[in-house]
């Protein structure tokens, strides 16, 4: 092949630029013409494609969000805005494309790579929740980002007795709360994993502040486990602890990547440019225990995700 697209698509996460970069670099030096489609699979099917070149991906490793932008594009799932995107391609001798994004975008990568374009797939989202790979790129940077909140929390809950409840992004993925959860050595975590049990979580907020003497509780969330604020109300009604909650939001997809998303987010987009010039598509790559691999989408998208070794037992052990 000679000419290779890339593409950040779904929800924006701190690494994508530094994948970016990875793959226009090694693609550019391994011999290949590398081209950036701008706003995911809108772009694609809009012809809104340039050049990249080597200088065009300096100084972005350190910048979160994505010099690319990011889209959503639902009609996508619709074969003639594919064919059209397509067109899109074939104009310009594009070839294969390398997505980054969640699982909707794999999804996107694997109806083109059945339609004749060979696409890679990178995990790109904070939220880990892509089973077949350890990490996601930007996962480690939301978790600091979480980190940082938390300490700040605790500060002030400490002061003034409260229960602070924090609800953390994770789209139905706990390892976001969880990972937190034990970094900032939390009392509660509350995930899809966990389930919530509103009268038992009350009972043992009473429990720190009645028998344990806490000064104050800490209680990671996932988001779209329940409402909050409700539920701090009620933290309040029923418990010693005065209950705060507080929606990290938005705040977790930004900021500048950590060093472990960098890397990851280079050997993967090394990876990725690898498979192209092999004429692979339709595989995705992953991290697994520290070594960087690819798997066929269908098959990733299918893995349960009881196959990675969760850290429950571990936030037990330790409360
Ligand atoms: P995030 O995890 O951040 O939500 P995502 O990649 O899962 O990222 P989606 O919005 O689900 O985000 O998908 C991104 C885009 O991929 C969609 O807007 C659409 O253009 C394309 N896409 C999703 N599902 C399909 C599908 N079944 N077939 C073709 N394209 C799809």
């Amino acid at each position: 092949i000679k000419r290779i697209g890339i593409l950040t698509s779904g929800g924006d996460s701190p690494g994508m630029n530094a994948a970016i970069r990875a793959v226009t670099r090694v693609g550019i030096n391994s011999g290949l013409e590398v081209f950036g489609i701008y706003n995911g699979y809108k772009g694609m099917t809009e012809g809104y494609i340039e050049p990249l070149t080597r200088d065009s991906v300096s100084q972005i490793s350190n910048r979160g969000g994505t010099i690319l932008g990011s889209a959503r594009l639902p009609e996508f799932k619709d074969i003639a805005v594919r064919e059209k995107a397509i067109k899109q391609l074939k104009k310009r001798g594009i070839e294969a494309v390398v997505v980054i994004g969640g699982d909707g975008s794999y999804r996107g990568a694997l109806s083109l790579t059945e339609m004749g374009i060979n696409c890679i797939g990178l995990p790109g989202t904070i939220d880990n929740d892509i089973t077949c790979t350890d990490y996601t790129i930007g996962f480690y940077t939301a978790l600091q980002t979480i980190v940082e909140a938390v300490d700040k929390l605790r500060d002030t809950s400490n002061s003034h007795h409260r229960c602070s409840i924090i609800e953390v992004m994770g789209n139905r993925c706990g390892d976001l709360a969880l990972y937190a959860g034990i970094t900032c050595g939390a009392d509660i975590v509350i995930t899809k994993d966990t389930g919530f049990n509103e009268a038992d979580v009350l009972d043992r907020l009473r429990e720190l502040d009645t028998i344990r003497k806490k000064k104050h509780a800490i209680v990671i969330i996932s988001e779209k486990i329940t409402d909050v604020d409700e539920f701090a109300k009620k933290v309040s009604l029923n418990t010693g602890f005065s209950g705060r909650a507080t929606v990290l939001g938005h705040i977790q997809r930004g900021g500048s990547p950590c060093p472990f998303d960098r890397l990851i987010a280079s050997q993967m987009g090394e990876k990725a440019v690898d498979l192209l010039m092999q004429g692979i598509g339709g595989q995705c790559v992953c991290i697994r225990e520290n070594k960087i691999v690819s798997y066929p989408i269908e098959k990733a998208l299918k893995m349960p995700s009881d196959s990675r070794k969760p850290l429950t037992n571990l936030f037990e052990r330790l409360i």
